[in-house]
């Protein structure tokens, strides 16, 4: 029997899942589970980068992701859905990795810079808010996967997780730098470079218009802007009827701008007739037709949507403990796959004084 490759991604407990993860992440993770041997992280830690003051609202959201990755489609027995807390190696290999990276390499890493403007962190920030992007190399090498699916935004910490494994490679393996990306593990190295495999959406906008820096924002759930896939219906039609669309845009009649406006955007982003969006664009750089009956048949559209999956998620909410059995499974298996690989590690490290057990149980 062949051994399937595997996939590592996962999202932080800031919130639900919202649309522009469904676009991101969530639909290639569906599409992948059967193929792939998928680990899918719910990364607690690093909620405690902006809200360490707020246990509580972690703990729901580790559980809301748990339930909304089971609404979604994804199989706890085909994949694993595990906490990050509760897989130790993690951590151990945070500490090693994090000196493979320069300090100011880190710091300059764009997405950082990005989350620090966008969610008004300024110079307040923890120690440890840097350190997550070093924890998220660790967070997917542990796992040596061969694909990562992510957002656009998290492209920079991917490329910091392909140099920490060239650089451990070379510097513990004996690898030779000239190596092609895809020869590191036959020329003896043991940590992947791995491969980004982006959504069909790489960066969905939010529902709420243009940040400080004059571009539409990405939908976030930090950013009071995204439709969740746990919305009711009514949510989801107040969300959209009051979406960000063309502001200089008064009466139905004057010509409306298509580019850069979140209501288009998600017309082609989610409804399924291409022709009537097509037309309806037209129409609305020409005049013809209001925001008001192009955003009533965008609700149309996102509730056709999110129904199933919110239906899924009502039986779920009535079986909280089916959701908790789903993840010690899958938290079970991430421990002994991080395990296998920190063992590994640590004998390239030539840090390996005798063999430990944990008990995995
Ligand atoms: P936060 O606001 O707390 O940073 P988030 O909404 O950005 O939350 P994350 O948990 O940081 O969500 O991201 C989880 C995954 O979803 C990542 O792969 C990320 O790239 C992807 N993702 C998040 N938002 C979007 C978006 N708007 N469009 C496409 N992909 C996204
Ligand atoms: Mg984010």
């Amino acid at each position: 029997m062949t051994q399937k490759k595997r996939i590592l991604t996962g999202d932080t407990p800031t919130g639900k899942l919202h649309l522009g993860h469904y676009v991101g992440s969530v639909e290639n993770r569906l599409a992948l589970q059967d193929e792939y041997e998928c680990y899918f992280i719910i990364a607690n830690k690093h909620a405690f980068t902006t809200r360490a003051d707020r246990p509580d609202d972690i703990r729901t959201s580790v559980l809301d992701l748990a339930t909304d990755y089971l609404a979604c489609g994804i199989d706890p027995n085909k994949s694993s859905i595990f906490v990050q807390s509760e897989v130790p190696a993690i951590d151990e290999l945070t500490f090693f990795f994090s000196m493979l990276l320069p300090f100011n390499r880190v710091m300059r890493n764009p997405t950082l810079k990005d989350e620090i403007r966008d969610k008004g962190l300024g110079d307040n920030y923890p120690f440890g808010f840097p350190l997550y992007a070093v924890g998220q190399t660790a967070d997917i090498l542990a796992f040596r996967p061969e694909l990562v699916p992510v957002g656009e935004d998290q492209l920079p910490h991917l490329e910091l997780t392909r140099e920490v494994a060239r650089r451990f490679n070379q510097m513990y393996c004996g690898v030779d730098p000239q190596t092609e990306d895809k020869d590191y593990i036959k020329a003896g190295g043991i940590l992947p470079i791995i491969q980004p495999k982006l959504g069909r959406v790489h960066r969905l906008v939010g529902t709420g218009g243009p940040g400080p820096d004059g571009n539409l924002l990405k939908m976030s759930k930090s950013l009071n802007n995204a439709i969740f896939l746990s919305d009711d219906a009514d949510t989801v039609q107040k969300k959209v009827m009051g979406m960000y669309t063309d502001p200089k845009r008064i009466r139905a009649t004057d010509p409306g701008t298509t580019e850069n406006n979140p209501l288009w955007i998600f017309h082609e982003t989610f409804n399924p007739d291409k022709q009537w969006v097509e037309e309806m664009k037209e129409a609305y750089r020409q005049g013809k037709v209001g925001d008001v009956a192009c955003k009533r048949k965008l609700v149309e559209v996102l509730n056709s949507l999110i129904d199933p999956i919110r239906t899924r998620r009502r039986e779920y909410e009535k079986r909280p403990d089916d959701v908790i059995d789903a993840l010690r499974l899958g938290t079970q298996k991430a421990n002994r796959i991080a395990e296998e690989t920190l063992a590994m590690v640590k004998k390239a490290m030539k840090q390996d004084y005798f063999s430990r057990v944990l008990s995995l149980s």
